[in-house]
C-alpha cells in the first residue's frame, strides 16, 4: 500500500511553490517511515526549484534537511524502533557495492548517489520527493540517529549545511591552532564557523555584508575581513591552512587563493561551474596550494557529526517559518537575508 503525503512543491522554474498532494512508496522490508517534524531550507533547494542547474524534474518537493520521529518500521530495519527521531539528510539510496560507496563516501557513489528529491530512484523509477512534505519513507541505511538533547529545530541543518562542511574540515585535517577561514555567512558558513571553531581551529569569517560581523563573532570568528576591503585582504596574505567557499554564485578566487599559506586549500562547496574570472595558476606553484571542491558527507560522517554536535551542544541557529511562508523565505535568502538557516515548522500547524 502506497502512503498518502502532502506537501509543497514547485511546478516550474517560474512558479511558486504550492500545495501538493503525492505518494509515497509502499514500505520496504528496511524502510523506515518518518513523520516529518522540521526541515531546513538549503539554497540548494531554491537552486533547483528554479532550474539553476538546468536539471529539474517538476513537480518538485525540495527539503534535504529532515528531522522526524519513526512511526512505523520494516521487518529487517535493526537501527530504529517506533517513537525515534531520526534525519534524512540529501540522499536516500547509493549502490552500496562500489569502491567509494564500501569508503563510506556514499555521496561519491559510482553509480550515482540517488538524492532525496529531484531524483528518479532507480529502484523503482518513481522521482524522490523531499522534505517539505509530512512523512517520508526511506531505507533506515540513509537515516541518521539524533542524538538525546540536541534541540530537534536546530538539528535540521546539520543534515546539509552541517555535514557539507564538516566532511572538508574532517578532510583537510582541521584540529586545534589551525587556521580556517570561511567564505560568506550563510546557512553553510555560520556552520562552518560553529564546527571549525568546535575542532579548535583559529577561524576567520570573509564577507561582503559589515552588518553581520557582531554575529560571525558570537557564532565563533576570531576575526571578520570585510572581502570589499582590499587593506584587510592584503592583512591576512597567506595565512590560512584551509578556506571553506560557500558562496553560490560565480565569483573571483583568485583574492582568496591569495591568503591560503603554502600548502593550504581552498575547497569550493557553494558554487557549480565554470570560474569567471579565471584562476591564476602561479600563486598555486608557487605556494603548493589546492583549490578544490566537496560534496555533502557520507552517511557514517553525517552520524560522527550528529555525535560530535550532541557531545559539543551545537546546532544551527534557525528562523522558524510556516510551510506557506517558503516563498517569501527564498526571496530573503536570495538576499541573503536570513539569520542563518530557515527552518519549516511542521508540527504547530497540526497543533
Ligand atoms: P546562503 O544561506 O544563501 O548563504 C550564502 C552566503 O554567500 C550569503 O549569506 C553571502 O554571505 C554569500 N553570498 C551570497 N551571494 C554572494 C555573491 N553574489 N557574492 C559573494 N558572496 C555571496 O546559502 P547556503 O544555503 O549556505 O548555500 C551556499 C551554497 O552552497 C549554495 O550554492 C548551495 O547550493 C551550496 N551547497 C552545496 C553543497 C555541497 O555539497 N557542496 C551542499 C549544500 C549547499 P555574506 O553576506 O557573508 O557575504
Ligand atoms: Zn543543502
Amino acid at each position: 500500500m502506497t502512503i498518502k503525503a502532502f506537501g509543497y512543491a514547485a511546478h516550474s522554474a517560474s512558479s511558486r511553490l504550492a500545495p501538493f498532494h503525492f505518494e509515497r512508496r509502499d514500505p520496504k522490508g528496511d524502510d523506515v517511515t518518518i513523520e516529518i517534524l522540521y526541515c531546513g531550507v538549503c539554497h540548494s533547494d531554491l537552486h533547483q526549484a528554479r532550474d539553476n542547474w538546468k536539471n529539474s524534474i517538476y513537480p518538485m518537493v525540495p527539503g534535504h534537511e529532515i528531522i522526524g520521529r519513526i512511526t512505523a518500521v520494516g521487518r529487517e530495519v535493526t537501527r530504529f524502533k517506533i517513537g525515534d527521531h531520526a534525519g534524512v539528510g540529501c540522499m536516500v539510496h547509493s549502490c552500496l557495492t562500489c569502491d567509494a560507496c564500501e569508503a563510506d563516501l556514499e555521496q561519491y557513489c559510482r553509480c550515482g548517489a540517488t538524492f532525496t528529491y529531484n531524483a528518479i530512484d532507480p529502484r523503482d523509477g518513481q522521482p524522490t520527493y523531499g522534505g517539505y512534505s509530512d512523512r517520508v519513507v526511506v531505507s533506515e541505511r540513509f537515516v541518521v540517529k539524533v542524538p538525546a538533547g540536541l534541540d530537534l529545530k536546530g538539528a535540521a541543518p546539520l543534515l546539509c549545511a552541517g555535514v557539507t562542511t564538516w566532511s572538508p574540515l574532517r578532510h583537510w585535517n582541521v584540529r586545534n591552532h589551525s587556521k580556517v577561514a570561511v567564505v560568506g555567512l550563510g546557512g553553510l558558513g555560520h556552520m562552518a564557523i560553529k564546527l571549525a571553531k568546535a575542532l579548535g581551529a583559529e577561524v576567520s569569517l570573509f564577507t561582503r555584508s559589515p552588518g553581520k560581523a557582531e554575529d560571525a563573532r558570537r557564532l565563533g570568528a576570531d576575526a571578520i575581513v570585510l572581502s570589499t576591503d582590499a587593506a584587510q585582504m592584503e592583512a591576512v596574505q597567506r595565512k590560512f591552512d584551509l578556506i571553506i567557499d560557500t558562496v553560490p554564485y560565480a565569483h573571483d578566487l583568485n583574492p582568496y587563493v591569495a591568503t591560503l599559506a603554502i600548502d593550504g586549500a581552498l575547497v569550493l562547496v557553494g558554487y557549480l561551474g565554470d570560474l569567471e574570472p579565471a584562476l591564476d595558476t602561479i600563486p598555486l606553484i608557487f605556494g603548493r596550494k589546492s583549490v578544490a571542491g566537496s560534496l555533502i558527507g557520507g552517511m557514517a560522517e553525517t552520524q560522527e557529526l550528529f555525535d560530535f554536535c550532541g557531545a559539543h551542544g551545537i546546532v544551527s541557529d534557525v528562523e522558524m517559518i510556516r510551510m506557506d511562508e517558503i516563498n517569501e523565505a527564498y526571496e530573503r535568502l536570495l538576499k541573503s537575508d536570513v539569520k542563518y538557516r530557515f527552518v519549516i515548522d511542521m508540527v504547530t500547524p497540526k497543533a
